[in-house]
């Protein structure tokens, strides 16, 4: 089957390509993101495979069927880029990779705690311009401490079994409870006490309708003073300029994201040779207190592996069934999963 592959980097060619070895399809590697600018670029393909930031609204779904595309094959557990019910009524199928290495994700996630936490980013620096001094890099025990998840789906349940590991009390909230998380001592809380008792918060839920802005001035306002807030679901779970606001005014201690809700226009792409016209975003990164990553928690040789190997068996399971092996059904989003 001949695949238009958007917004492909130099590693993603060459895990597809590995993934593909006995050339069961024609792979297109197109660098451009898919849009309403680039969609003609998917000619002559019968499906589109793509990655987080492409753009797979109702017009660009409407093109992609008038080109003859059948199958929409995600490099991504989250599909929120994607328009499904637009998909549904265009009889595109989607297909996405439900888990490829949630460990990937959980372990970058504690990454950004113990850096923010034991500021480990700023000294790297210091002492690299000769500068021993302590002041401003004083840290706080993990041990005992009390961390909350909010979702514990794939990746939330390892991230509570790594801190237990390091003795903190896990507290969690989840429409869906895990019996994984329950028996190692996990208490499940509604979102408002996990936030007044948590010195921790760590986002782990999809993007819904639901988990839009869940992180809002309310939620600040309920949070313990100084908490460390960490972000490796999706952006938008967060009001950025809510979360500038506790950070000036102390409510936040830390801030670590590997996610943004305006990531498209930068992330993935070398713009230090630009001017960032996202003030937002640019005020985030004066604090010395905030850690920002460019959506690289699922980096990992395993997880880009797994993804290549899954979209391509999606791939495959579609010519052979007509169906992926991994569907995203509308209902989904109902879900919340
Ligand atoms: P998952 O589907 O296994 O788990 C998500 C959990 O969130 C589920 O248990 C679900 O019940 C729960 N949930 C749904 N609505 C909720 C709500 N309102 N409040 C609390 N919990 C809620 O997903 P996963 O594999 O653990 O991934 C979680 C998210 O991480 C994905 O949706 C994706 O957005 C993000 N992600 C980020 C990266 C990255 O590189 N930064 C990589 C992979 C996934």
């Amino acid at each position: 089957m001949r695949v238009a592959v958007f917004s492909t980097k130099p590693h993603d060619r060459r895990f597809l390509d590995a993934a593909n070895a006995e050339n069961l399809h024609d792979l297109v590697f197109l660098e451009p993101r898919l849009s309403e600018a680039t969609v003609a670029l998917a000619a002559g393909s019968e499906a589109v495979c793509v990655f987080v930031n492409d753009r797979v609204d109702r017009t660009v779904i409407a093109r992609l069927r008038d080109l003859g595309v059948r199958l929409l094959a995600l490099r991504s557990a989250g599909f929120n880029h994607v328009d499904l019910a637009a998909a549904e009524a265009a009889g595109i199928a989607v297909g996405r990779v439900p888990a490829y290495s949630p460990h990937a994700v959980a372990e970058h996630t504690v990454a950004l705690m113990l850096t923010l936490n034991r500021k480990t980013h700023r000294a790297y620096n210091r002492v690299r311009e000769g500068n021993f001094a302590l002041e401003g890099l004083l840290g706080f025990d993990l041990n005992g401490k009390t961390v909350g998840i909010v979702g514990t789906g794939l990746i939330g349940e390892i991230v509570a079994t790594i801190m237990t590991g390091f003795g903190c009390q896990v507290v969690a909230h989840d429409p869906v409870p895990s019996p994984r998380c329950e028996a190692i001592g996990v208490r499940y809380l509604p979102i408002g006490d996990l936030l007044s008792q948590s010195d921790i918060v760590t986002l782990h839920c999809p993007l819904t309708p639901a988990t839009h802005h869940l992180i809002d001035d309310h939620a600040l306002a309920t949070m313990k003073r100084g908490a460390m807030l960490i972000n490796t679901s999706r952006g938008a779970v967060i009001d950025t300029r809510a979360v500038i606001r506790g950070l000036k005014d102390g409510r936040i201690g830390s801030l670590g994201l590997d996610v943004y809700e305006e990531e498209a226009d930068l992330f993935f792409e070398d713009l230090s040779n630009h001017i960032i016209p996202d003030d937002v975003f640019a005020r985030l990164l004066t604090f010395p207190n905030v850690l920002v990553t460019g959506h690289q928690a699922f980096f990992t040789e395993e997880a880009l592996t797994a993804i290549a190997e899954t979209t391509i068996a999606n791939i495959s399971a579609f010519e052979r069934d007509g169906r992926p092996l991994h569907p995203v059904q509308p209902q989904a989003v109902r879900q919340g999963r």
